[in-house]
Formats: structure tokens, C-alpha cells, sequence
């Protein structure tokens, strides 16, 4: 397929130059642009953060990179009091994301009370899935992966969001290297692109000295671990309804 280069999307960070076996890519200012001898076999395109690089259909049209990705997922967490106060301020964001651009919110809690899985409706998930016969406290991590791997290869959301808790830093990196996918972190603001639904998350870099976006604009599905305090929790809508299904682990 023809590959291309859209020069708006490009910051000229050269990152993409190596990355061609074939010294197709160079600078023309600060862009890079693609030399006649670029053989299009796109190993250039997972160099570019920004997603700059994109493969092109014979007529030009972009293509769709992630069709059969689609919704939220978040993988929630509880103590004694219920779903903790950040997977609450997940939810709402989830919920917000997934009301601009009209997809669901799915929600993974380690837990068997149906009451949490209403809870968790009235905060804005539409469909929960209770995974039992989990401790998380002194969770066997391989299972863990697995089992939430599993819930992925099947439902194949195109954002997942986790909180930044022991567990989540524990269990995520290795779910983004199983689906070869980015982690998007540190974010005390985040963007969603009601075209294709890519997020940019806005995070501070040097210890706060400046301001960065980083974004996943090739890889789906796209992680976000998320600090408590960053999102505001959604409120509660008593009338919602969802759907509760039980996985037995
Ligand atoms: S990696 Fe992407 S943003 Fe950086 S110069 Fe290459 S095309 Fe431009
Ligand atoms: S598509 Fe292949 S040949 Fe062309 S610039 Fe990218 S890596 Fe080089």
C-alpha cells in the first residue's frame, strides 16, 4: 500500500528517519517527506508518534487502521466500601468519552457482588462483567493477565482504562506488550478526537518544568492509567440500566 506523510500531524522530530532501511525519508524544513526510492512497505509507520505516517489506499483515501476496534473498557478495582474513588473517577470519565463520541462503557470488576455491578451502572457503565474467583490483594498476576487478555481478544475495546495503583502498573505493561500497544500515563488531562478516537494526553515531563501531549495514534487498544484526583467522579443515574454478566475464573 502507498504510504504517506501528512505533513499537518508531522513536528519534524526526525524519529522516523532511522527506522527506513531504505534512506527514504528526509527533511524538506521541519517536515520530513518521503524520497522516491521509499519502497511503501511500511515499517516506517509504528516510528512516528504522532501518527504522521499513515498508509494510503491507491486512490489516496486514508485507511481505517482500527475497524474492528470499538467502546471503553475499564478495569475497575474495589475495597470494603465498594469500587474505590478512582475507578468512580474513571468511570465518569469513560462515560463522558463515551457519550461524545457514542460508544459503550464496559467495566471489569474482580468481584461477585451484584450490587457493585449495579452500582457501577449507576455510574455510567453499560454492561459489567464480575470476575470471580479473584483476590486481587494476593492475585496470581499471570491468571490475572490472562483472564482480562482474554476479555480483550474478545471484545477488542479501543480504550482501556486503569488506575494507577499497584495493581494497575502491575497488570497493564504487561497486557500493552501482549497487544504490542502504548500506555498512556502521568495525564492530568486528556483529549478524545471524535473522528477516530484517538486520545492525547497532556502530562507533565522534567519533574513539571514543561508540558508534553503523548497519544497512541497507530495502536489499538489504547491503555490509559490514570492518578486519582485527575477526573472529577460522574454523577449517579438511578434510572440507568445495564447489562451484568459473570465470568467464573
Ligand atoms: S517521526 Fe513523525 S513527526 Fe517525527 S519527523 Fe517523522 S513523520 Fe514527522
Ligand atoms: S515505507 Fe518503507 S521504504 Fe518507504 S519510507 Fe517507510 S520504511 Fe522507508
Amino acid at each position: 500500500m502507498p504510504i504517506k506523510i501528512i505533513p499537518e500531524k508531522c513536528n519534524g522530530c526526525q524519529l522516523c528517519i532511522p527506522s527506513c532501511p531504505y534512506a527514504a525519508i528526509g527533511m524538506e524544513g521541519d517536515k520530513a517527506v518521503l524520497f522516491e526510492s521509499c519502497v511503501h512497505c511500511g515499517i516506517c509507520i509504528d516510528s512516528c508518534p504522532l501518527g504522521a505516517i499513515i498508509e494510503v489506499s491507491e486512490s489516496g483515501e486514508i485507511l481505517q487502521k482500527s475497524i474492528s476496534y470499538s467502546n471503553i473498557l475499564v478495569i475497575g478495582e474495589t475495597d470494603k466500601a465498594g469500587i474505590t474513588k478512582l475507578s468512580k473517577e474513571i468511570l465518569g470519565k469513560a462515560r463522558e468519552f463515551a457519550d461524545v463520541v457514542g460508544v459503550s462503557v464496559w467495566l471489569i470488576i474482580f468481584a461477585s457482588d451484584e450490587n457493585l455491578a449495579k452500582e457501577a451502572i449507576s455510574l455510567g457503565a453499560d454492561e459489567v462483567l464480575l470476575l470471580e474467583g479473584i483476590n486481587t490483594t494476593s492475585y496470581k498476576i499471570a491468571s490475572i493477565v490472562k483472564a482480562v487478555s482474554g476479555i480483550i481478544e474478545q471484545k477488542r475495546p479501543e480504550i482501556i482504562f486503569t488506575g494507577e495503583t499497584i495493581f494497575g502498573c502491575d497488570v497493564m505493561p504487561r497486557i500493552a506488550q501482549r497487544f504490542d500497544t502504548g500506555i498512556l500515563s502521568g495525564s492530568v488531562s486528556l483529549e478524545i478526537d471524535p473522528a477516530d478516537k484517538t486520545l492525547s494526553c497532556t502530562r507533565p515531563f522534567y519533574g513539571g518544568r514543561i508540558m508534553g501531549i503523548t497519544s497512541c495514534p497507530q495502536q489499538r487498544p489504547q491503555i490509559v492509567i490514570i492518578k486519582e484526583g485527575v477526573f472529577r467522579e460522574g454523577g449517579q443515574y438511578r434510572e440507568r440500566h445495564g447489562v451484568v454478566e459473570r465470568i467464573r475464573m
